[in-house]
């Protein structure tokens, strides 16, 4: 059967990111694939960014993790949002390693015969993950019998290399880590950038980075940083649909629920096969598709399973047609960043919600 949509994930576009990265970091890279890696599908991204040379993967859940294990992946898998209360028994069976921000956790995980092993997940300024006021209590706990062997944090504004917090977080973290091993820990895998620093603040590298928007080849923040063209990174995910309907229309037509834009002349419109339900935002105003070389703005509210673009008065497209939703933009398309800008809100989001009615494919991208 055919698609009425796609998003078509590039695999050899996430291997160039991932060794572009590599080369800048120097150091290990761990390849973020939580939240269904981004959107673009967290087994055949896992798979292929192991293939790619990344050396270890990081999830946000144990579930995410386990399901990696479970479908190939060899190389070591770190799951940071490991409450008290998980499944730590699982972890250690499956060779995960957990982060662990809290003497809570750190308990449970003491009881158990079989540990799984440990990067202490330290707050150094973002207040949110991380230990901060339990600090003073871990370094006096007994952590002798626990198999430590990382110790991170996170950046709050590594996007914005000239803000003094990074500089803060820096120097924080180097103070953790001094105190952690005056009381005898001296775990071998500190890690604290994420794409932006691992991008424009080589000196956060320490042992290994974690990557995870710029290796599905879109930048961390578009204004701060530019582009993923100025970044030389290739988009991963390209969105396409179908066009359902096409009509012609006369000037003066209110389009949509709420009727909230009319047509300014007689205009052909498109009627796209995908909307809110499938991710593409409703709020998103100044965004559209691609079509035979040029831009089509979207028309009205955007619906459940479509939202209607203007094809200009001389279109020839047809039903049935492709349409690009975004793409890496090199051929004048609309981008995630312009989807993200359209809808006050950020490629991150955009990707990241591309709902599960969207088949993944597996492919190089096609106009
Ligand atoms: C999501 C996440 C990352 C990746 O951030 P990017 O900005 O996508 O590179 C890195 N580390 C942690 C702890 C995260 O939660």
């Amino acid at each position: 059967m055919e698609h009425r949509a796609e998003a078509r994930i590039d695999l050899l576009a996430l291997a160039s990111n991932i060794s572009f990265l590599k080369s800048k970091a120097e150091v290990n890279l761990l390849a973020v694939v939580k939240a269904d890696a981004y959107g673009h599908g967290l087994i055949e991204i896992g798979l292929a960014a192991q293939k790619s040379g990344a050396d270890w993967l990081g999830v946000a859940l144990l579930e995410e993790a386990i399901a990696l294990r479970t479908h190939g992946v060899r190389i070591p898998i770190l799951a940071w949002l490991v409450p008290p209360g998980s499944d730590f028994n699982s972890a250690a069976k499956h060779d995960i390693d957990v982060a662990v921000a809290s003497i809570a956790a750190l308990e449970e995980i003491s009881k158990l015969q079989v540990k799984p092993r440990i990067h202490i997940e330290v707050d150094t300024g973002m207040t949110r993950g991380g230990f901060l006021d339990e600090w003073q209590e871990l370094l006096n706990s007994d952590l002798s019998k626990l198999d430590i062997v990382g110790i991170f944090s996170h950046f709050a504004r590594a996007d914005e290399p000239a803000e003094q917090q990074n500089v803060e977080q820096l120097e924080c973290f180097k103070v953790r880590v001094k105190e952690l091993a005056d009381v005898g820990i001296n775990p071998p895998i500190k890690h604290l950038s994420n794409s932006a620093a691992t991008l424009v603040n080589h000196a956060a590298a320490f042992d290994m980075v974690r990557t995870g928007i710029a290796m599905y080849g879109l930048t961390p923040d578009l204004e701060n940083l530019g582009d993923s063209q100025k970044l030389s990174l290739k988009p991963v995910m390209q969105l396409r649909a179908k066009l359902h309907l096409v009509k012609k229309v006369q000037s003066g037509a209110p389009v949509g629920y709420g009727a909230t834009a009319k047509t300014t002349q007689d205009t052909t419109l498109g009627v796209v096969a995908m909307g809110y339900a499938d991710g593409i935002p409703r709020i998103a105003k100044d965004a559209g598709v691609f079509i035979d070389g040029k831009r089509a703005p979207i028309m009205g509210r955007v619906s459940m399973d479509q939202f209607v673009v203007d094809l200009g008065p001389n279109s020839t497209a047809k039903s049935g047609d492709w349409v690009v939703v975004f793409g890496d933009g090199s051929h004048g398309e609309y981008t995630a960043d312009d989807w993200g800008s359209a809808s006050l809100s950020i490629n991150y989001e955009i990707v990241t919600r591309i709902g599960p009615r969207v088949p993944r494919i597996y492919a190089p991208h096609v106009y």
